[in-house]
């Protein structure tokens, strides 16, 4: 079944249009990077498929939901499309499980002890099962990220999307964060990753895609889209990466 189906997306900001019919369909378990340069629009066109901009036009189906202006129906699909920024944003007055909590609690409306032993299971999921009762500010940027990641898992999403989670992280903490994404895609959670980590992308994606200024440019089998890219742009982009 396909969990993402995107026709045909454009978007402009005042004068400038940044997706220009960019179409894509993900099916369930399938993982999927977008790679590209700085502007190319992945970041609008993930915060597109989630709801968090609205389309000129083009049609966005996620999870059977029809992307909607209607509240109730955008917030219906928005419960199934988890979303992790680069930022983490978690709060820090509240600790690692409760900040993963919040949203069960306050948008799902379950109860406390249900949403507490999810909290607990999405941290041990993502290697964290004994930092609970830690401040954000007691953990590193790499577990900070990682309880983001427990927290997007604790609304259990249909889709996740990764806008570049570990670009804000010291080189040696981004690992740790890659680590716990591959071992989603093992378990066959449908994701979609914005990423500068070519040789993750290689490795975890299924297929990869390359955005160039609001479309896609290619794209392919991940094997085949890095070991034979074969427009002239793609070629140079890969060799500027490495
Ligand atoms: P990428 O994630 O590939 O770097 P973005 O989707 O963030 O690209 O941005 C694509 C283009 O859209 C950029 O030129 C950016 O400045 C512009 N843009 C993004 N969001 C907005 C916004 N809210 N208002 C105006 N321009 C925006
Ligand atoms: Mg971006």
């Amino acid at each position: 079944m396909s969990v993402v189906v995107a026709k045909n997306i454009r978007k402009s900001f005042g004068g400038l249009q940044v997706l220009k019919g960019v179409s894509l369909t993900v099916e369930g378990g399938e993982v999927v990077a977008l790679i590209g340069g700085s502007g190319s629009g992945k970041s609008t066109f993930l915060r597109c498929l989630n709801g968090l901009e609205s389309v000129d036009s083009g049609e966005i189906e996620v999870a059977g939901h029809r992307m909607s202006r209607k509240p109730a129906e955008l917030r219906r699909l928005r419960r199934d499309v988890g979303i992790v920024f680069q930022s983490y944003n978690l709060f820090p007055h509240l600790t690692a499980g409760e900040n993963i909590m919040l949203a069960p609690v306050q948008v799902k409306g379950i109860g406390k002890d249900a949403a507490r032993s999810e909290a607990k299971r999405c941290l041990s999921l993502v290697g964290l099962g004994d930092r609970f009762e830690a401040y954000p500010d007691m953990l590193s940027g790499g577990q900070q990220q990682r309880v983001a990641i427990a927290r997007s898992l604790a609304m259990q999403p249909k889709v996740l999307l990764f806008d570049e989670v570990t670009s804000a992280l010291d080189p040696e903490l981004t690992g740790e964060v890659l680590a716990v994404i591959e071992k989603l895609a093992r378990d066959g959670m449908t994701m979609i990753l914005v990423t500068h980590e070519m040789g993750f992308a290689r490795r975890v994606a299924n297929r990869t895609i390359f955005m160039r200024d609001g479309i896609i440019h290619e794209e392919g089998p991940s094997a085949e889209f890095f070991s034979s890219p074969k427009t002239p742009e793609l070629r140079a982009f890969l060799h500027a990466e490495v």
